[in-house]
């Protein structure tokens, strides 16, 4: 197969547009498919280190364990850093919430993509997003 085809062969070939609004926050709220943000350890650090706290402390107040994974509280309803519709730890936030919503389930097609609308409103919104960047988010969250 010559290089560069299977990228060719993907439905988003050609970009997709996103742009995320402002003061909205709807993704950081508890709904469904999207109640857990996964931390790795440096995540975990990270996010401690920008509110001067402990990673214990951090842990005790911030995460649960979800079937042995470390994820974010999101019982309060929603995520305990999003405060006005703005995230309190925007500069160290998880990768998880750094590249929504080019995450492979949102990008297995049209439809996966479209029904994001019903809670994102950034979906096909502004500019196309070329595709480089959107394997390079993909391939950032491990997928
Ligand atoms: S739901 Fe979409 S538009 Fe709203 S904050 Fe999240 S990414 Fe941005
Ligand atoms: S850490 Fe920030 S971006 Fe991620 S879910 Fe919480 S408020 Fe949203």
């Amino acid at each position: 197969m010559p290089r560069g085809s299977s990228d060719k062969a993907k439905w988003y070939a050609d970009g997709l547009r996103f742009e995320c609004q402002p003061d909205c926050g709807a993704c950081c709220t508890n709904h469904g498919d999207y109640a857990y943000v996964y931390l790795e350890n440096e995540e975990i650090e990270a996010m401690a280190a920008l509110l001067g706290l402990t990673r214990t402390r951090f842990e005790q107040d911030y995460t649960v364990l979800d079937e042995g994974y470390r994820v974010l509280r999101m019982d309060q309803p929603d995520c305990p850093f999003l405060e006005d519709k703005r995230c309190n730890v925007y500069e160290a936030r998880p990768v998880q919430c750094r590249t929504f919503p080019f995450w492979n389930e949102n990008l297995r097609n049209k439809t996966s993509w479209k029904k994001l609308r019903e809670f994102c409103p950034g979906i096909d919104q502004g500019e196309k997003v070329p595709l480089v960047q959107i394997e390079r988010q993909r391939i950032e969250r491990g997928d």
